[in-house]
């Protein structure tokens, strides 16, 4: 028989595979294109919207989502075909709108988003199944031993189970088993694997909730209840028991069958988050975020996709994560300025939370103590609802803020604490309690200079100071991670020994805590010194128990613990936030240093706050003496509705960046000379960006200021689209930026 007669026959002949006409779709793939390209797709393979597929992309094969049917305007013959579509269920509809929603708000690629709901390709296939052991009727030959009738024994009458658990039951080798497996006396049988996650109980341990915890958790419960899409604010002192409250909204949500995620901002900190959650609800959640292992993250993907994973707590990446039916999300810290994402697309992950709650139609709650001025304005402004907790939970009262004024109450040359936090620290030493100095500055100085020539260490690719860090003995660029070597002698005019740190960072306050309370057990806790999930963990712990006296951190002690032993927190530097006047320096000044403060007294013994400002006098530091937070809020937003600031205004920002100033100043002026000309849109710029060379790229910034009113979306393609840029120029948009470096 001839080729040819071979392929007329048969139901699984080729003409068969083309005898229809093939339908074409539209696939949309992770990479940075306009849009979606047309496949054709073999007859007999079902790829609906959001299916999984892979499809040839020049020489290559690449993974796409079936973004809907083609329109047809190519020929056939131009069209390549689908390959193959993954064994899993398409992208749930809200992800695929998601997508196109995030791409078109933040003028992102589509497949540039796409990228972030499909970055786990090892989890498109099902898992594979494992092989249990069974019994079997024994053939009538069996050599039986006593190893033998051991295994035997356990195994008769029971499920079957992993080999190596028979095994080791039974008290013998893996070998024995296997042995009786050949010889027929016991059957290998294969079952999908179990559930990775298990589900959470609603009711496992119900905390007795206070009147007013009781009363927001209503509010909560009601809207999950109700369904359909809303958001609440649960506004709360630190302390108040927040969590505690949401903790009800979750199990509402569980127990109508629905799935949860709670975004957090920073995982790596939620050692204690995920001990509450385990008490509380019988079982740990599934945790998403960037520092997962490939198997655990395949693992996680799979189970939100098929449901099994109940209740996520992630980083914002986790809001493109496939649930089939999603109906609560939890924004907690909602304020917080890391749920922006800074570099490819450009998107803020609470925001972008509330616009997946619309487009799945289930309530938002955002939690608090310090919310944005964005969202004590859509509250007021009736978009929000409002859940509210007025005071600490138990006897623990708010703690007492004072202002250590520097400028009539320096610090002793040399040092960095004013005598009146130095005699309160050793006050709570002497009582026994814990201490917190805070100072956002990792390291052990800012800056080092050379005392006779006066040179600075700078970064070869960034407009930065190298920051000494004396522990690892180097000098690092915090932009670019650079580092050399912490030189012996000045690199610009060769003397010895004229180089000095200056300026504090975490490290160098330890010098001087440990001078003077040699007996105190204390530590550093930075992004330097408490890496990963693990150390975290432990860093809680040593603390919680009370292994530490003095605290010595940055931002990262900051937040979201609790240590009911802390009755002291000392701010070093409180100005520090407040340098570079970047639109929400002062909001976020007054965030940071707000939660800091509410560290302190969450406990039995009230807790006391020094804040050292040069600057007592500024509206932020009297509202965090007087606890006043509804002061600086009317403040702020007075300052930025006049101004025409978000919320009361749009921002875009754009970055024109080369790898030579030059080229960067002339990519800057060809933008800057296609900018509109429009009522109610403001161009400012192009000026050297506060970072004139990052990782060595030339940057420079234009800033886009609107009514609310104005579609800044539109004003800006229609600017930007047409241009035609010199390949070595970057631009990037940032939609409503948060980062003015
Ligand atoms: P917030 O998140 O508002 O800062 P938390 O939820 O961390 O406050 O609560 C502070 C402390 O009080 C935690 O140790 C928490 O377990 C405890 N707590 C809050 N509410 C209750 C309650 N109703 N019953 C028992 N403990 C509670
Ligand atoms: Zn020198
Ligand atoms: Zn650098």
């Amino acid at each position: 028989m001839g080729e040819g007669e071979h392929r007329n026959q048969g139901p699984s002949g080729a003409d068969d595979l083309f005898g229809d006409t093939p339908r074409r779709v539209r696939v949309l793939l992770p990479l940075p294109l306009a849009g979606a390209y047309d496949y054709l797709l073999p007859a007999g393979l079902d790829s609906p919207r959001g299916a999984i597929v892979e499809v040839p992309l020049g020489k290559r094969l690449i993974n796409g989502v079936v973004w809907g049917e083609a329109a047809g305007d190519v020929a056939d013959d131009r069209l390549k075909m689908v390959v193959r579509r993954y064994p899993t269920a398409p992208l749930p509809e809200t992800v695929l709108a998601l997508v196109d929603w995030v791409a078109a708000y933040t003028l992102s690629p589509p497949g540039a988003v796409l990228r972030m709901a499909i970055s786990v390709p090892a989890a498109f296939a099902p898992p594979p199944p494992i092989t249990l052991i069974a019994a079997a009727p024994p053939p009538p030959d069996l050599r039986l031993t006593a190893a033998r009738r051991r295994v035997l024994a356990a195994i008769v009458d029971s499920p079957p189970r992993p080999l190596r658990e028979l095994a080791l039951e039974a008290g013998v080798g893996p070998a024995v088993v296997k042995g009786l497996v050949a010889a027929g006396a016991l059957a290998e049988v294969t079952t999908p694997p179990p559930p990775a996650f298990a589900p959470p109980k609603p009711a496992e341990t119900r905390p007795r909730l206070s009147p007013d915890q009781q009363a927001a958790a209503a509010r909560l419960t009601t809207a999950v209840a109700n369904g359909g899409f809303s958001v609440t604010l649960l506004d709360g002192v630190t302390g108040a028991g927040k969590t505690e409250v949401y903790f009800e909204a979750i199990a509402a949500a569980l127990t109508a069958g629905r799935q949860v995620l709670v975004l957090v901002p920073e995982i790596a900190l939620t050692a204690q988050w995920l001990t509450r959650f385990e008490t509380r609800f019988g079982c740990a959640p599934a945790v998403w975020h960037s520092e997962l292992r490939p198997p655990q993250r395949r693992i996680t993907w799979r189970a939100v996709a098929d449901g099994t994973a109940r209740v996520v707590v992630g980083a914002r990446s986790a809001l493109f994560l496939p649930f089939p039916d999603l109906g609560l999300t939890v924004v907690d810290e909602e304020h917080e300025a890391a749920f922006k994402q800074d570099d490819g697309v450009h998107y803020h992950g609470r925001d972008m939370a509330v616009v997946r709650a619309r487009l799945g139609d289930h309530p938002a709650v955002l939690v608090s103590a310090t919310p944005s001025l964005e969202t004590v304005e859509n509250v007021r402004g009736g978009r929000y609802h409002l859940a509210h907790l007025p005071a600490r939970h138990g006897t623990a009262v708010m703690p007492q803020v004072g202002l250590i004024d520097l400028r009539r109450e320096p610090p002793p040359r040399g040092r960095w604490l004013a005598p009146s936090l130095s005699a309160a620290l050793t006050e709570t030493l002497a009582r026994g309690e814990q201490a917190l100095l805070f100072l956002n500055r990792r390291g052990y100085a800012p800056l080092t200079l050379c005392r006779a020539c006066g040179h600075r260490y700078e970064c070869p690719s960034c407009a930065a100071w190298m920051v000494e860090h004396r522990l690892s003995g180097r000098l690092q660029c915090h932009h670019c991670g650079y580092t050399i070597r912490r030189p012996t002698v000045c690199a610009a005019c060769g003397s010895e020994d004229s180089l000095v740190a200056s300026g504090p960072g975490v490290e160098r306050l330890a010098e001087e805590v440990i001078n003077d309370h040699p007996e105190a057990r204390f530590m550093v806790a930075s992004s330097d010194t408490v890496v990963g999930p693990a150390a975290a963990a432990e860093f809680v712990r040593s603390v919680a128990e009370g292994e530490v006296d003095i605290i010595i951190g940055t931002q990262m002690v900051a937040k979201g613990h609790h240590f009911p032993a802390l009755t002291l927190v000392g701010v070093i530097d409180a100005d520090l936030g407040l340098a570079g006047g970047d639109l929400r320096a002062g909001e976020r000044t007054f965030q940071l240093l707000h939660q800091v403060a509410g560290r302190a007294g969450r406990g039995a013994s009230p807790g006391r706050v020094f804040l050292q400002t040069h600057q007592p006098e500024n509206p932020i530091m009297q509202a965090l003496a007087a606890g006043d937070r509804e002061r600086f809020l009317a403040s702020e937003r007075a300052a930025r509705e006049s101004a025409g600031m978000p919320p009361f205004g749009r921002l875009a920002g754009l970055v024109i960046s080369a790898g030579d100033a030059a080229t960067a100043d002339h990519g800057a002026r060809l933008v800057a000379r296609a900018a509109p000309r429009l009522d109610r849109v403001q161009v400012f710029g192009p000026a050297p960006a506060p970072l004139t060379l990052l990782r060595g790229r030339h940057r420079r910034r234009l800033l886009v200021k609107t009514d609310r009113q104005v579609n800044l979306q539109k004003v800006l393609r229609d600017w930007l689209a047409p241009l035609r840029l010199p390949s070595a120029v970057r631009l990037t948009v940032d939609i409503d930026p948060y980062n003015f470096l």
